[in-house]
């Protein structure tokens, strides 16, 4: 059984090795850079993404490119040229920019862009596709899931459904009882929400209204729509 801190742990083992060969990348890229442009810029990299969504980040002013080391030492060489430098050829227009090399506003992935790319080996196109199949973010989207499972408790007021977080479903099930603030019943355990397909149980409650209430700990208060 693999979970998501198995799959991290492996992939870290891999990270020393990753780490180099990005600064090797930044090297290499940064001398074409100044033999093309005169454009030699120091980049600070830090590993710190951690999300779904965000594969790497460029901050001109700092500076800084921001990069995911789990998908780096997952995909390794594919994500440094998808990604690294990708972000790098970002700072060079920054600079570039900055300089005045282009009579106009350089726009994020307009043509100055791509240009650069290909001076740095590849296209510029924003691939994500990839990642898709990623061990990492397969494990990372199950444990968020985990973290959001719905439990559902009824009481006694008919038609009614208390929804309750997996840490209060737990002490429930270890024995903490709630009760609901208008029948005063106890709450008993209803079912779960399934991931995904799941529509819930049909409440007649605006979400926000039944989200608030819930948080009190309080019966559900029929919203007519
Ligand atoms: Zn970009
Ligand atoms: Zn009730």
């Amino acid at each position: 059984m693999k979970n998501l801190a198995q799959v991290e742990q492996i992939l870290l083992g891999g990270f020393p090795y990753w780490e180099k060969k990005v600064s090797e990348r930044i090297d290499e890229i940064r001398a074409i850079s100044q033999e093309k442009w005169g454009v030699s810029m120091a980049v600070k990299i830090e590993p710190t993404l951690r999300g779904l969504s965000t594969y790497g980040s460029a901050n001109f002013s700092k500076k800084r490119i921001r990069t995911h080391k789990y998908l780096l030492c997952e995909f390794g060489d594919v994500y440094i040229e998808d990604v690294v430098v990708h972000e790098y050829a970002h700072i060079v227009i920054g600079e570039r920019s900055k300089r005045g090399d282009f009579s106009h506003r350089a726009l994020p992935h307009g043509r100055e862009f791509k240009d650069v790319c290909s001076h740095f080996g590849i296209d510029g196109g924003a691939t994500t596709d990839l990642y898709k199949n990623s061990k990492w973010i397969k494990e990372k989207r199950k444990e968020k899931l985990k973290k959001t499972r719905v439990f559902y408790y009824s009481c006694g007021c008919n038609n009614f459904f208390h929804e309750m977080t997996i840490r209060k479903h737990s002490n429930m099930q270890r024995g903490s009882s709630r009760k609901c603030t208008m029948c005063k019943t106890r709450l008993t355990f209803h079912r779960e929400k399934f991931p995904d397909t799941d529509k819930g149980e049909t409440l007649s409650v605006k979400q926000e209204a039944k989200k608030k209430i819930a948080s009190l700990f309080g019966c559900l208060e029929a919203v007519k729509n």
